[in-house]
């Protein structure tokens, strides 16, 4: 049996998995995809403190080593249920069933996607949630982006050095943007932005060839060869919904002490209810929650 199980080997869960290896517990991280979560694909990070640039995959992976080498198992297995018994829990995986005395929910966010048909069918064949990590492969070509916050700001900034056309398609006529990122954006003479607009189909088997865009009722067909969707997040808390308590968001709710409404189940990181969700917040909810569930083991409430 484990002391700690952690859901989500993203910063939050690989600084809980520090904490709670440096106290001698015995720690397990269980990770359905790669480690490094969110980060993982940024090209250069310059708002964690300590390295003016680094990678979000050197960062990750030093997250990574250090939970490893203080003592922590990390186990490539996706997590589909847990089970809360009084003293003992139970994380069920696709391999396995393992046993902790502690859980922390470090599972973060996916991004959401537009619910098209074959969206999912598409993805690594024009369309892509990442325009840093897969915009090279539209050099000279015609990009659109969806979405009309930051990322989607940010994105059609950054694409526009690369691609040959851009198109901006927003819901509305208004950003959530920051004015600073949108004045920049206003600047680039490839762009077009297409408001009040959402994109209602996808057209293309083997790979995408162009979209259809409704506005005021009328649609227009538009070929690209990419498309970066740029919607937002969603928690990734399906199969806890039924054990913790989650907002009307699906963000697990939990004060800054971390703990969720059952005892000893601890949550850290994006996937908390919160309002700030950056990369110092989710390590910083990574040490919170590893030293709660310490005490917690501690705790006479534990002795089994
Ligand atoms: P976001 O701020 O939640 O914006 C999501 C955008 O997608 C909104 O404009 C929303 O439209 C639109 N949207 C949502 N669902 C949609 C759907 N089904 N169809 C079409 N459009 C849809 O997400 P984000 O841009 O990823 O940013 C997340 C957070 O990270 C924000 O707090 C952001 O400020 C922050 N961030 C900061 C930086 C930076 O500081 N450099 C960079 C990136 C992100 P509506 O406007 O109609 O709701």
């Amino acid at each position: 049996m484990y002391d700690i199980i952690i859901i989500g080997a993203g910063p939050a869960g690989l600084t809980a998995a520090i904490y709670a290896s440096r106290a001698s517990k015995k720690v397990l991280v269980l990770e359905a995809n790669s480690y490094g979560g969110q980060i993982i694909n940024a090209l250069s990070i310059e708002n964690y403190p300590g390295n003016m640039h680094i990678s979000g995959f050197d960062l990750a992976s030093s997250f990574y080593h250090q939970a490893k080498e203080l003592g922590a198992v990390i186990l490539f297995e996706r997590v589909l249920s847990i089970k809360n018994g009084k003293k003992i829990k139970k994380v069920i995986t696709d391999k396995t069933t393992y046993e902790a005395k502690a859980i922390i929910i470090a599972t973060g966010c996916s991004s959401r996607s537009l619910s098209l048909s074959n969206e999912k069918m598409l993805i690594g064949r024009g369309l892509s949630y990442c325009a840093t990590c897969d915009g090279a492969f539209f050099r000279e070509k015609i990009v659109a982006i969806v979405g009309g916050g930051n990322t989607a700001i940010e994105d059609a900034i950054y694409l526009s050095d690369i691609a040959k056309k851009v198109y901006l398609i927003h819901r509305r006529d208004k950003f959530k943007a920051d004015d600073k990122s949108i004045n920049l954006l206003r600047t680039k003479t490839n762009v077009e932005f297409l408001l009040n607009s959402n994109v209602v189909k996808l057209n293309g088997n083997d790979k995408l060839e162009s979209i259809d865009v409704k506005n005021n009722n009328k649609i227009r067909n538009i070929q690209v060869d990419g498309l970066f969707i740029a919607i937002g997040k969603v928690p990734e808390t399906d199969i806890f919904k039924n054990i913790i308590n989650l907002d009307d968001n699906g963000y697990i709710i939990a004060k800054e002490n971390c703990h969720t409404n059952k005892l000893g189940i601890f949550v850290a990181g994006d996937v908390r209810r919160k309002n700030i969700r950056q990369l110092v917040t989710a390590t910083s909810d990574g040490s919170i929650a590893a030293i709660e569930a310490i005490n917690y083991i501690n705790s006479n409430k534990m002795k089994i």
